[in-house]
């Protein structure tokens, strides 16, 4: 197990310490222990499979899993009911098909969200930012929860409350493409080739200021009101020309709707139903040139040759149980892993799951207990089991 320098930094307790205890936040080395057996968690920072890597991970959950594969609302793959002392084999298994990166003791830091049509350039700096945080030391101390997002301007990924955010503009000349890194409320207008350094250096701007507040904090809305995240500085120090961007304002964007995306070439967008599929199902996201795994729990097929293509195969996929319309019912709707899988929870909230309607078209979170694990941002109707079967419903307002 690799020493995590974050943990020895939040044992140095203070007295209004935000996190007790040491990051536990599973990684694909690092395995939870569920009541339905091991739990392995893969991020994928660029968001991207390829064919091959699909195969691999479908023939890895069922041999070694319960033949399923979950998406999180971070855009990561979890593999669920893992066998006692099969961590190494799914150690190799993931590091032959590519799925880990160099330094493994960094595959648990590389928290990034990208948008899911972004092109060329800013999905390489989200394969570039990647390659920075795996290549320091000091990145080990970011905990497992610590997001970026990396934002092709549409506002979409923008909109997950990450940490740090990367925010593409649109380009005034051709050659002149530049980015937003924001913090907090803090921005800073960089060229797109230092986006992705710009990026490592808010990072470590985070760091610096929560070792200074000395509350153990592990995201920035954590840290304490009025500690100040130096990013200038950093940008500074890392030789990074920036311009302060007082009130920088995001693009009102959201999630990818199923259906058909794109017009040259055509694509095609999906959603797993209560974010988990089979593995058949993911099996059936093949032929493709790549799978793109979004965090609103789907898949984004791209590059189709024409429309008549991507419509036949959309066909396909709702004829697999993917959620293809942007007029399902299911779209939305959300359940955390509940009975049997999780000990505190207090229902079977899968299986109890369903559509509801809503005033407004607020996304349905169902949850087995208080926690809420991997409620929607923003506004959203709280489902939360208070009994085997009985649950209570309420509208919950983002505070702040
Ligand atoms: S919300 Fe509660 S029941 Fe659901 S996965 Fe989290 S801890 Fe378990």
């Amino acid at each position: 197990m690799p020493q995590d320098r974050g943990e020895a930094h939040i044992r140095d307790r203070g007295p209004d310490r935000v996190r007790d205890r040491g990051d536990a936040c599973p990684g694909a080395l690092r395995l939870h222990r569920a009541d339905d057996g091991a739990l392995a968690r893969l991020r994928l920072p660029t968001g991207v499979l390829t064919p091959h890597q699909v195969l691999v991970l479908a023939e890895t959950a069922d041999r070694l899993g319960d033949g399923h594969l979950s998406l999180t609302s971070r855009g990561n793959l979890e593999l669920r009911g893992l066998g006692e002392g099969c961590g190494l084999g799914l150690a190799e298994l993931l590091r032959d098909a590519g799925l880990l990166p160099d330094s493994e003791r960094h595959e648990r830091v590389r928290n990034m969200v990208v948008s899911p049509l972004a092109g060329a350039e800013v999905r390489a700096w989200s394969v570039r930012l990647d390659a920075l945080l795996c290549a320091e030391e000091w990145t080990l101390e970011l905990s497992g929860r610590f997001l970026f997002a990396v934002d092709d301007g549409r506002g979409d990924v923008a909109a997950l409350a990450p940490d740090v955010t990367l925010l593409a503009e649109p380009s005034r000349t051709a050659l002149a493409r530049t980015a937003l890194v924001r913090v907090g409320r803090a921005a800073y207008r960089v060229a797109g080739a230092d986006a992705p350094r710009a990026a490592l250096a808010a990072a470590e701007a985070f760091l610096a200021a929560a070792r200074e507040a000395g509350t153990g904090a592990w995201r920035v809305r954590e840290l304490p009101t009025g500690q100040d995240v130096d990013v200038a500085g950093h940008l500074r120090r890392a030789s990074i020309a920036a311009e302060h961007v007082p009130d920088a304002v995001l693009p009102a964007g959201g999630a990818l709707a199923p259906g058909l995306i794109g017009a040259s070439p055509p694509g095609v967008s999906v959603l797993a139903r209560l974010g988990r599929v089979t593995t058949a199902q993911f099996r059936a996201l093949l032929p493709a040139e790549e799978v793109r795994v979004t965090p609103w729990r789907g898949f984004v097929l791209p590059g189709f040759p024409d429309r008549a293509a991507a419509e036949e195969r959309l066909h396909a996929l709702d004829r697999a149980g993917f959620i293809t319309r942007a007029d399902s019912p299911w779209v939305g709707v959300t359940a955390c892993t509940g009975r049997p899988g999780c000990a505190k929870s207090l229902a079977d909230v899968r299986a109890d799951a369903r559509p509801m309607a809503v005033d407004g078209g607020l996304p349905v979170h169902w949850s087995g207990c208080a926690r809420r694990c991997g409620h929607p941002q923003g506004a959203w109707v709280d489902v939360v089991a208070t009994a085997e079967g009985a649950y209570q419903t309420t509208v919950q307002k983002p505070t702040g």
